[in-house]
C-alpha cells in the first residue's frame, strides 16, 4: 500500500509540464493580442500582438489551474447567444473546456425567464492583476485564458475596499465601485445577479461567483472556476 502511494507521488513529481503540439482547434499556431493595465492612468497600455508556434506556448501562457486553457485564440470556442435563446446578446469566446457548460447555462436561463442578459464578455487577454512593476500590472486575469465570464457589467460592478460577509445593497454602499455600474437588485431586478436568482444557479453549477469571494473585492459581474 505504502509503495503504491510513493509510486504515485514520484510519478506526480516527475510528470513534465503540460505540453501539446496543436491547439484545441487543431492549429499549430498560437495567436493573441494582449496589454498591461496602467494603474495610474487606469487604462490599457503596452499592447502587443503575438503569433508563434503552438508548441512554444509557455507554462506562463497557460491557466495555472487548468493548463489546457491558454491565452491562445486557437484554444477558445465562439459562443453565439442568439442560437441559445438570446437574440440580442453578442458573441463571445471561452476556453474549449467550458463551452458546453456555458451553452447549457445560457439555455437554462433563457428557458426559465425572469433574468435579462444584456452583454457578456469572456476571453480577453491582458495582465490586469498581481504585482505592479513600473506602474503596470504583471499577472494575467482569468479572462486571459477564456476561463471567466462577465455578465451585465453595467449593472453588476466590481467593488473594492469591500470586506463584507454577504453582499446586500446596504453592505455595498460602504464599498468603492471600481469597474462597471452600481449593483442594485431592487432598482434593476431583471439584470442584477443575486444569489437567489436563476442566472446564479445556472452558472454556480460549474463555476463560482465573484460576489462571494474572500478578501476585499466583490466582482458582481464575474463567474470563473475560482470566482477570482
Ligand atoms: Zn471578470
Amino acid at each position: 500500500m505504502q509503495r503504491a502511494v510513493w509510486a504515485i507521488l514520484l510519478f506526480a513529481l516527475a510528470a513534465p509540464a503540460y505540453a501539446a503540439e496543436t491547439a484545441a482547434n487543431g492549429s499549430t499556431r498560437c495567436t493573441y493580442a494582449t496589454y498591461q493595465w496602467d494603474v495610474a492612468r487606469r487604462a490599457p497600455s503596452h499592447g502587443q500582438a503575438v503569433d508563434k508556434p503552438y508548441k512554444e506556448v509557455t507554462a506562463d501562457e497557460r491557466d495555472p489551474s487548468e493548463p489546457r486553457c491558454s491565452v491562445c485564440r486557437e484554444d477558445q470556442v465562439r459562443i453565439e447567444p442568439k442560437t441559445l435563446g438570446w437574440p440580442s446578446v453578442g458573441a463571445f469566446q471561452v476556453c474549449h473546456l467550458y463551452a458546453e457548460d456555458v451553452r447549457a447555462a445560457l439555455k437554462t436561463v433563457a428557458r426559465e425567464g425572469g433574468f435579462r442578459i444584456v452583454d457578456i464578455t469572456g476571453y480577453r487577454v491582458g495582465r490586469t492583476r498581481g504585482a505592479i512593476v513600473d506602474g503596470l500590472r504583471t499577472e494575467w486575469s482569468n479572462h486571459s485564458f477564456g476561463a471567466a465570464l462577465d455578465i451585465n457589467a453595467s449593472h453588476n460592478g466590481l467593488y473594492g475596499s469591500c470586506n463584507v460577509a454577504t453582499v446586500s445593497r446596504e453592505a455595498l454602499a460602504g464599498c468603492k465601485l471600481r469597474v462597471g455600474g452600481a449593483w442594485d437588485p431592487v432598482k434593476r431586478p431583471q439584470t442584477t445577479i443575486t444569489k437567489d436568482g436563476g442566472l446564479y444557479r445556472a452558472f454556480r453549477r460549474f463555476w463560482k461567483w465573484g460576489g462571494e469571494i474572500a478578501g476585499g473585492t466583490r466582482d458582481m459581474m464575474h463567474f470563473s472556476v475560482t470566482g477570482y
